[in-house]
């Protein structure tokens, strides 16, 4: 019988299964609703902000600088530059893609926030920062970031660091 002393061997616990489910169901609000029925119509909206006049997208309908209110629509080019990535090695949902990918945060040209989506048709090992790349559209558009497929090369030069270091 221990007796609690140090000398007992300890398991360590490295993870466990806990299944946990949350259900819940989001209200789009006017801002996103606009950016949504962007993408089902093939375009990428951001708003700029009154008073720092960056350019948020997806938008909130509020800078999250300035917590103003943002009400200009900007339409954002299908370009942007790749500022930081990861590369999968797990398939973690149904749309199972060839492993392994990529997933960048995305600079879209004109905007000044980061979106995050799947890099493809070009080798995991070939992605990299400043990276210019290009949306490709889904065969069938909907209100959702998956209307974009995902992104390929545009067939650019790398952006400088200096134009995407303060997307990092
Ligand atoms: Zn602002």
């Amino acid at each position: 019988m221990s007796d609690g002393g140090a000398d007992d061997k300890i398991e360590i616990v490295k993870g466990f299964i806990a299944p946990v489910r949350l259900r819940y169901t989001v209200n789009a609000g006017r801002a996103s609703s606009r950016f949504l029925r962007g993408l089902t119509e093939g375009r990428i909206l951001g708003q700029r902000c009154p008073v720092c006049h960056k350019v948020n997208v997806p938008p909130r309908g509020a800078c999250p600088t300035c917590g103003v209110p943002t009400e200009e629509d900007v339409q954002l080019g299908e370009v942007g530059t790749v500022t930081t990535f990861c590369i999968i090695n797990i398939n973690f949902d149904a749309k199972a893609r060839e492993l392994p990918y990529a997933a960048a945060s995305i600079v879209l040209d004109g905007a000044d926030t980061t979106l995050f989506h799947l890099i493809q048709e070009v080798p995991v090992a070939k992605v990299r920062m400043g990276m210019r790349v290009r949306a490709v559209w889904a065969a069938e558009r909907g209100p959702s970031l998956e209307s974009i497929d995902h992104f390929k090369p545009a067939g650019e030069p790398d952006a400088p660091y200096d134009s995407y270091k303060d997307h990092l």
